[in-house]
């Protein structure tokens, strides 16, 4: 297969492909020692409040920069690492830096973000999790407010009592919790009004189809509802285009992410979206 060059530093692509059992075991292989070679970076993604336009958040989302591959997404390598055990030492990485980096905005002046975090079900399940958490928190100086955790209903699902317990642990350090991909697993909505979390987000194979399908319409619609009954906040993720974020608005969703508003971006990148809007707003005030 050809080589391709790591040309576009950390930016986002994706390959439909099925990969060989060769191909694999080759990916396994650079991943073990990816970590210690710094091949790892994240991009942040904004999330928006859709009544007032204001980023008050970003998701973390993470890339490999594979020296021969280039940027490899996380669908590729995510799996693999789950199933080796090594998205435990990944996992820390990108809690890590996702709070010294979300620390270092704030003491760069911008106003300050929540960042969330994915957490896959080995990482939730592992017996250290709360303690990881809390030593990030503590060795980057960032407040556990400012911290958000994302996690899908198939994790909690594994050992319900025990989910609810760590999640509650977590609220009770002040960092909050949401349903990642929300309506493509399996919590039932019993158990659903259990979980200590802030915040449902609709995955986006339900977004998509806004303004086409009415199935789609009936199930972002209910999910929007039942968050709000719950008293929940809920985020649309995938959103691309005007036709989504009406719908979504005028059915009161709260929050969305997606391609309309911004891809995920280097840190840098970002920050300088940010200040960008931060003079915008603050210009017709000095005038
Ligand atoms: P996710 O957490 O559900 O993240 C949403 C995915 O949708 C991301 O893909 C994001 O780049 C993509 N996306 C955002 N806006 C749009 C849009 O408007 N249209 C479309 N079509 N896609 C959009 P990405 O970055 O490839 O991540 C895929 C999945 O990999 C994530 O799904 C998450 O489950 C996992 N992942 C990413 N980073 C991490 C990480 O640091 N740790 C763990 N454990 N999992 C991660
Ligand atoms: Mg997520
Ligand atoms: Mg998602
Ligand atoms: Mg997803």
């Amino acid at each position: 297969r050809a080589k391709e060059t790591g040309k576009n530093n950390c930016q986002f692509y994706t390959r439909e492909m099925n990969e060989s059992i060769e191909e694999k075991l080759l990916l396994l292989d650079g991943l073990r020692g990816a970590l210690e070679a710094s091949q790892f970076c994240l991009l942040y993604q904004p999330k928006v409040d859709l009544r007032t336009g204001r980023v008050f958040g970003v998701e973390a989302l993470v890339r490999w920069e594979h020296p021969e591959q280039g940027v490899i997404g996380p669908d590729r390598f995510i799996p693999l690492a789950e199933e080796s055990g090594m998205i435990l030492g990944l996992g820390e990485w990108v809690l890590r830096t996702a709070c010294q980096q979300n620390r270092a905005w704030q003491d760069a002046g911008l106003p300050p973000l929540r960042i969330s975090v994915n957490v896959s079900p080995r990482q939730f399940e592992d017996p250290r999790l709360v303690e990881r958490v809390q030593h990030a928190l503590n060795d980057s100086g960032l407040a556990p407010e400012w911290l958000e955790l994302e996690v899908t209903e198939g994790v909690i699902m594994r050992d319900l009592q025990q989910a609810v317990a760590k999640m509650a642990e977590l609220r009770a350090m002040g960092v909050s919790l949401s349903i990642d991909d929300f309506g493509t697993g399996y919590s039932s909505l019993s158990a659903l009004k259990s979980f200590p979390i802030s915040t449902l987000k609709i995955d986006k194979s339900f977004v998509r189809d806004l303004g086409r399908s009415d199935g789609d319409e009936a199930i972002a619609s209910s999910i929007i509802e039942l968050a709000h009954r719950l008293r929940l906040r809920v985020i649309a993720e995938g959103v691309e285009t005007e036709q989504q974020r009406g719908f979504l608005r005028e059915n009161g969703c709260d929050e969305m992410q997606g391609y309309l508003f911004s891809r995920p971006l280097p840190a840098m990148q970002l920050a300088e979206m940010l200040m960008a809007g931060t003079t915008r707003l603050l210009l017709p005030v000095a005038a």
